[in-house]
């Protein structure tokens, strides 16, 4: 699964059409054919209403099977066009991963009264109100459903905090108080505590809870066969949850089924401890890596590319990193909007799929484009897939020494024929470098496969090649 290449496959603004499982089917064999080993799916649970893109949580067992919330299918469709693309997927050995909310939960079916304290949306340690009785929609019926899969019904005991008070009609950060009730430990420290992000937020510390999770999980992935999950929102959910949800699952689906989690914090200290907790059993997006990436493409050629890696985790933990250059909350007008500028964009694209460390993620929108308009990328994203399905194999130097041109081979291995390749980056003028590939090319000719550039280069005695770029641009060269 690793030195795979993973795919995103949505966008925040895809339409509310039922469409993206049959679509998913159909498109199997090419994505197998491009070179794409895992797909991580949108959440494809029964939201609060059916536009929804999956994370405004209502049922997770009803994967589109259930009339609730007025509608049956979800915004991307139903249980068993999903089941298809699954299986279809299985056939072209590609992985697929779901996207798992198990922070918080929409608004229930009824509304429940008992005792909170209002907290400091700024410090959520402090709390600005004496104790009052809320009035919440924290009681969930699952009306459509009933007891199938789970008889579990959620309440309000079974919640930290609430973010709604109906009796009011106003909005807040509640926190539920009672016996064992305060935010969890092991949660980001950003704003005192964010154990809450938003709507009705999961107490993690809750038996039952951690159990009826626990059995989702199992459940979800032997429903729906699936090989790993990415995890949503882990910066406000108890790290040790993770750890013990992700053991649980693996007891029944085995050691390799794969997890990534998003804790979305540039900091890379941050994750590391984040890694510590966890005992390094779940891979983290490689968040400090995307915010370079962005600051590079923001600042041009100001950008000084010999910082481009710092304070990657891929760098750190090559085997728990996963690198991407955009996703779905990054993407312009979503909520944690840092998009890559689209002169950027291949090289970004270049540099994480070429490297050694790290798992690369495609974004759909990057490769299909966004709200239906094509994407610029999808042909050098095609080469560089291919590229990195026949060279990228190796062990790698770096050439990061020069503010604007910077650099890296991949020495090629012996169970890859003819593989090995250089790449080189420019955010500024048309650029060059001298770099070895090896003693043993000596007298290679080597080309430019993008397509940029037309000139050969002939690798010299000691190996050395002096590879060309042009001004903002990428090049890969290879054997000829
Ligand atoms: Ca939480």
């Amino acid at each position: 699964m690793k030195n795979g290449v993973m795919m995103q496959y949505f966008e925040w603004n895809l339409p509310n059409d039922g469409n993206l499982w049959k679509q998913l089917k159909a498109d199997a064999r090419h994505l197998h054919e491009i070179g794409i080993t895992a797909v991580w799916i949108p959440p494809a649970y029964k939201a609060d209403e059916q536009q929804d893109e999956g994370y405004a949580t209502y049922d997770l067992y009803d994967l589109g099977e259930f009339d609730q919330n007025n509608t049956i299918r979800t915004k991307y469709g139903t249980k068993q066009e999903l089941k298809e693309a699954i299986n279809e997927l299985h056939k072209y050995q590609i992985s697929v991963y779901l996207d798992a909310v198990m922070n918080h939960k929409a608004e229930g079916d009824y509304t429940e009264r008992f005792m909170v304290k209002e907290v400091d949306p700024n410090d959520r340690t402090k709390d600005i109100s004496d104790e009052f009785e809320i009035q919440a929609w924290t009681g969930y019926l699952f009306k459509g459903r009933g007891n199938k899969y789970s008889d579990f019904k959620w309440h309000w005991q079974h919640f930290s905090g609430v973010g709604f008070d109906d009796a009011k009609k106003r909005s807040g950060i509640f926190r539920v108080v009672g016996e064992n009730k305060n935010w969890s430990s092991g949660v980001d420290s950003e704003n005192g505590n964010y154990d809450f992000l938003l709507c009705n937020d999961l107490d993690l510390d809750h038996p039952e809870v951690v159990a009826e999770l626990n059995r989702w999980g199992i459940w979800v992935s032997e429903e729906l066969n699936l090989d790993g999950m990415r995890l949503d929102a882990i910066k406000h959910m108890k790290d040790t949850f993770i750890k013990q949800f992700l053991d649980a699952v693996r007891a029944k689906r085995g050691k390799k089924f794969y997890a990534v989690g998003e804790y979305w914090n540039g900091d890379l200290l941050t994750l590391n401890n984040y890694l510590e907790a966890v005992d390094n059993s779940v891979d983290l997006f490689d968040v400090p890596l995307h915010f370079n990436l962005y600051e590079a493409s923001v600042k041009g050629k100001d950008y000084d590319m010999q910082n481009i890696l710092n304070n990657s985790l891929s760098i750190v933990h090559p085997e728990l990193g996963v690198t991407f250059v955009d996703n779905h909350d990054s993407q312009e007008g979503s909520s944690l909007q840092s998009q890559i500028q689209d002169w950027f964009k291949p090289s970004a694209y270049a540099l994480i799929m070429l490297m050694k460390d790290g798992y690369p993620c495609v974004f759909y929108g990057d490769y299909y484009g966004i709200t239906g308009k094509k994407s610029p990328h999808t042909e050098i994203i095609d080469s560089l897939l291919d590229i990195r399905r026949k060279y990228a194999y190796g062990e790698q130097i770096n050439y990061f020494d020069h503010p604007a041109t910077v650099g890296l081979v991949r020495m090629g291995d012996k169970d890859h024929s003819g593989s090995g390749l250089a790449l080189l980056i420019s955010n500024g003028e048309d650029g060059h470098k001298v770099m070895n590939v090896g003693k043993n090319r000596a007298g290679e000719v080597w080309y430019e496969c993008t397509g940029d550039i037309k000139e050969t280069v002939t690798i010299d005695a000691d190996g050395n090649g002096n590879f060309l770029v042009d001004g903002k641009n990428l090049a890969v060269w290879i054997k000829k």
